[in-house]
């Protein structure tokens, strides 16, 4: 899962990047409107965190012009204590949810979660595909009744390929959802996670398609 945090104040910016990355996800960090705007349009994300006030363009101005142009990657405004305004805005503009500042990191992290798993269309909370349950609020992996324990790297290609089974995820889209900007790339570092995924989860749950990539596949094709 990869986030886009667009946050000018520095403070504010470092603990949240902290936070979100030793809960697993890769962040990435934009601290004005411009390159927020232009990552946006060359790069996918997950999810993005939008401060309002930025220098370069306002976060209103940025919302609404990725909607304008239909990128539909769910967007959470962080807003000031008491511009009730701004809120409305936001959600006008194409917002999904907001959080007021100051905010606490975990109610931060769980409407994190909730906004992901309604863009994923997964009213359940839990996803299961043969055999293996995870549970994306708590990154709980059960295999066959009883829990495995996997790396944050590890849970995160497993989470991003069970929420779309059967389609085949490239090298570089695991990559993509993984790693920050800056963040070093080690090389086979995707076969290293994929065999420990194989390992405590069984050979056959991801399969690759070589030279293409990895995917899991839907409950209904398996031979
Ligand atoms: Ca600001």
């Amino acid at each position: 899962m990869r986030i886009l945090l667009v946050e000018d104040d520095r403070m504010i910016g470092e603990s949240v990047r902290t936070s979100l990355r030793q809960d697993g996800y890769a962040v990435d960090w934009a601290r004005d409107g411009r390159l927020a705007e232009s990552a946006l349009s060359t790069e996918h994300f997950d999810l993005v965190l939008l401060d309002l006030g930025l220098p370069g363009k306002d976060g209103i101005e940025v919302l609404r012009g990725i909607r304008q142009r239909k990128i539909g990657t769910p967007v959470i405004v962080i807003t000031a204590r008491d511009e009730i305004d701004d809120r409305i805005r936001g959600l006008d503009a194409g917002a999904d949810d907001y959080v007021v500042k100051p905010f606490d990191l975990d109610e931060l992290a769980a409407r994190i979660r909730s906004t992901l798993r309604r863009s994923s269309g997964n009213a359940e909370p839990e996803i299961e595909i043969l055999g293996v349950r995870i549970n994306p609020a708590t990154r709980e992996v059960i295999r066959d009744g009883r829990p495995a324990a996997l790396s944050a790297k590890e849970y995160a290609i497993v989470e991003a390929l069970m929420q779309r089974p059967g389609a085949i995820l490239s090298r570089a889209q695991l990559e993509e959802r993984m790693y920050g900007w800056g963040e070093e790339i080690e090389s086979n570092a995707i076969e290293v996670y994929i065999h420990g995924v194989r390992r405590k989860l069984g050979t056959d749950f991801i399969q690759n398609v070589r030279g293409v990539g990895y995917f899991i596949p839907r409950p209904d094709e398996k031979q």
